[in-house]
C-alpha cells in the first residue's frame, strides 16, 4: 500500500471512538444502571459478540430489517456464518438454553452492557457500532415483571437527571390473537395501498405490524386510522395487559398507551414499551422492551416467559446532554491527576519518577512531564492541568531533601519532609 492511502485510514462507516472527556457521561451511565440492576437482582452477563447467524434469523425474524439488511454476517466454517450482534437479548437466551438453566435455576435475572452493530444507513444518530444497556427477566410469564423492567428503566434515567422522557406502552398480543389482528389490519391498511411509502407497500404482505411502525408523515398518519391492536387480543393478553396498566398506576409510574406501538423484532408478544425523549427528533426512542414469551422455544427451549428492554446508550447520553447544561458536554474536570510534578533540571527527573511512583503507590494519582520539557513549559501544564497540587524538585530541593508542594486553589507553598506527608496533604484535601 502507498504511503499516501496509509495517511487516509479512518474508522470504519458509522463507527466511532470514544475519548477520555466522553467517557465521563459514559462512566456515569454505567454506574447508574449497574447500581439500579443490582438493587433489583439483576446481575451482569457477558455473551460473545458474535453468533451462529441462525440465532439471529430465527428469534429476531426472517422479515424484520435487521435480519434482511442489516447484519454483519460472515463466513465461518464452510457450512456456518457467523453474525456480529445485533442486539443481546437472543444471545442471552442462548446462554440460558445452552447451560440448562431452566433445568437448575429457572427463574434468573441478567443485565449486560456492550456494543451492538447494524448495518444500518448511515444517517443522523444512527451508527453501525453503537452501544446498549438492557436487562433480561427470564423464567416467568409474571405482569409485575413487566412494570419492574419499565420502573428500573425509568430510575436509571431519574438518576441521570433526565427529565422530560414520555413512557408509552402497548399489547401487541401473542401467537393466538396476533394472526386475527394481522388480517384485520392487512384489510385495513389496503385500503391506502396507493399511499403508503415504498416500503410500506411491501411491508403490507411481508411484515405488516411494521407499517405501524414506520417514521414516514404519511404512513403514520395513515395508521391513526387503523384500528388498535388493543381491541383484537385475547382475553390472557387483555387480562395481562390490565394487570400491567394498573400496577403502574399503583406505583405512580406516569405513562401512556400507545395503541400503534409495535417493535421491530418479531419475537415479542403482549407488553411492548418504550421511553422516548422529545429533544431526539422523529427518531425519539431511548429505551425499548417488552415480554418475548416465544423466545426460548424459537430457539429449541422448553416455553419460557421472558421480560426486558435494551437502552440505546449513544441516544439516551443524547437525551441526557440535551437536558443539561451544554457546559457539562465536555467535562474534564475529572481527568486530571490529584497532583502535578515539576522537575527542575535533568538531574532531578530520575528523583522526580521515584516519587512519582512512591506517590501512586499510595493511591496519590500524579503524573509529570515525558517530554523534556523546560520548567516554564511544566508550569503552563501545571496550571493548566486543574490538578489541586504542584510538586516542584529542583537541583536546591534534591540537595535539602525537601519536596516542595503548591496548593493550587489557595497558592500556599510548603516544604514537606517526604513523601509520606505529600501523602497526608493531599489525602486530607480528596
Ligand atoms: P428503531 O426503530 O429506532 O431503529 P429498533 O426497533 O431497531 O429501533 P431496538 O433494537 O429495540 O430498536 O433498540 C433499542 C434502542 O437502541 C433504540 O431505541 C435506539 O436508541 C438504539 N439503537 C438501535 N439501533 C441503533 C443504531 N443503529 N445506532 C444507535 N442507536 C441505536
Ligand atoms: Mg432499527
Amino acid at each position: 500500500m502507498e504511503k499516501e492511502n496509509e495517511k487516509n485510514i479512518k474508522a470504519p462507516l458509522g463507527m466511532k471512538d470514544i475519548f477520555p472527556e466522553e467517557r465521563q457521561l459514559w462512566g456515569e451511565m454505567e454506574k447508574a444502571a449497574r447500581e439500579e440492576f443490582e438493587l433489583s437482582g439483576y446481575y451482569e452477563i457477558r455473551t460473545p459478540v458474535f453468533e451462529d447467524t441462525r440465532l439471529f434469523v430465527r428469534s429476531i425474524g426472517e422479515t424484520t430489517d435487521i435480519v434482511e439488511k442489516e447484519m454483519y454476517t460472515f463466513g465461518d466454517t464452510a457450512e456456518s456464518t457467523i453474525t456480529l450482534r445485533p442486539e443481546n437479548t437472543a444471545p442471552v437466551m442462548r446462554a440460558y438454553l445452552e447451560y440448562e438453566l431452566y433445568k437448575t435455576k429457572k427463574f434468573q435475572k441478567f443485565y449486560y452492557i456492550g456494543p451492538m452493530f447494524r448495518k444500518e444507513r448511515p444517517q443522523a444518530g444512527r451508527l453501525r457500532q453503537f452501544h446498549q444497556i438492557g436487562i433480561e427477566a427470564i423464567g416467568s410469564y409474571d405482569p409485575l415483571l413487566d412494570v419492574e423492567t419499565i420502573k428500573i428503566a425509568t430510575r436509571v434515567y431519574d438518576r441521570l437527571e433526565l427529565s422530560g422522557y414520555e413512557v408509552k406502552i402497548n399489547s401487541i398480543g401473542c401467537e393466538k390473537c396476533r394472526p386475527g389482528f394481522r388480517k384485520v389490519l392487512k384489510e385495513e391498511l389496503s385500503k391506502y395501498k396507493d399511499d403508503l411509502c415504498e416500503l410500506c407497500k411491501i411491508r403490507l404482505d411481508r411484515n405488516v405490524f411494521r407499517v405501524l411502525d414506520c417514521k414516514q408523515k404519511k404512513c403514520k398518519e395513515i395508521c391513526k386510522n387503523v384500528s388498535s391492536i388493543e381491541e383484537h387480543i385475547c382475553n390472557d393478553c387483555s387480562g395481562h395487559f390490565k394487570t400491567v396498566k394498573n400496577t403502574l398506576k399503583d406505583i405512580e409510574l406516569e405513562f401512556k398507551i400507545d395503541p400503534h406501538l409495535v417493535r421491530g423484532l418479531d419475537y415479542y408478544t403482549k407488553t411492548v414499551y418504550e421511553i422516548t425523549h422529545p429533544s431526539m427528533g422523529a427518531r425519539d426512542t431511548i429505551c425499548a422492551g417488552g415480554r418475548y414469551d416465544n423466545l426460548i422455544s424459537d430457539i429449541g427451549g422448553p416455553p419460557t416467559g421472558a421480560v426486558g428492554f435494551a437502552a440505546g446508550m449513544e441516544a439516551s447520553m443524547i437525551a441526557i446532554l440535551n437536558t443539561r447544561k451544554k457546559e457539562r458536554e465536555k467535562d474534564t474536570s475529572q481527568l486530571a491527576p490529584d497532583a502535578y510534578i515539576v522537575s527542575i533540571g535533568n538531574e532531578t527527573r530520575n528523583y522526580c519518577f521515584k516519587l512519582l511512583n512512591t506517590l501512586r503507590q499510595s493511591g496519590i494519582s500524579v503524573d509529570m512531564d515525558y517530554e523534556c520539557r523546560s520548567t516554564k513549559a511544566q508550569m503552563r501544564t501545571a496550571n493548566k492541568l486543574n490538578s489541586r497540587f504542584t510538586i516542584v524538585i529542583g537541583p536546591d530541593e534534591l540537595e535539602k531533601g525537601v519536596i516542595k508542594l503548591k496548593d493550587m486553589q489557595t497558592g500556599d507553598e510548603k516544604l514537606a519532609e517526604d513523601a509520606n506527608e505529600i501523602v497526608q496533604v493531599v489525602k486530607r484535601n480528596k
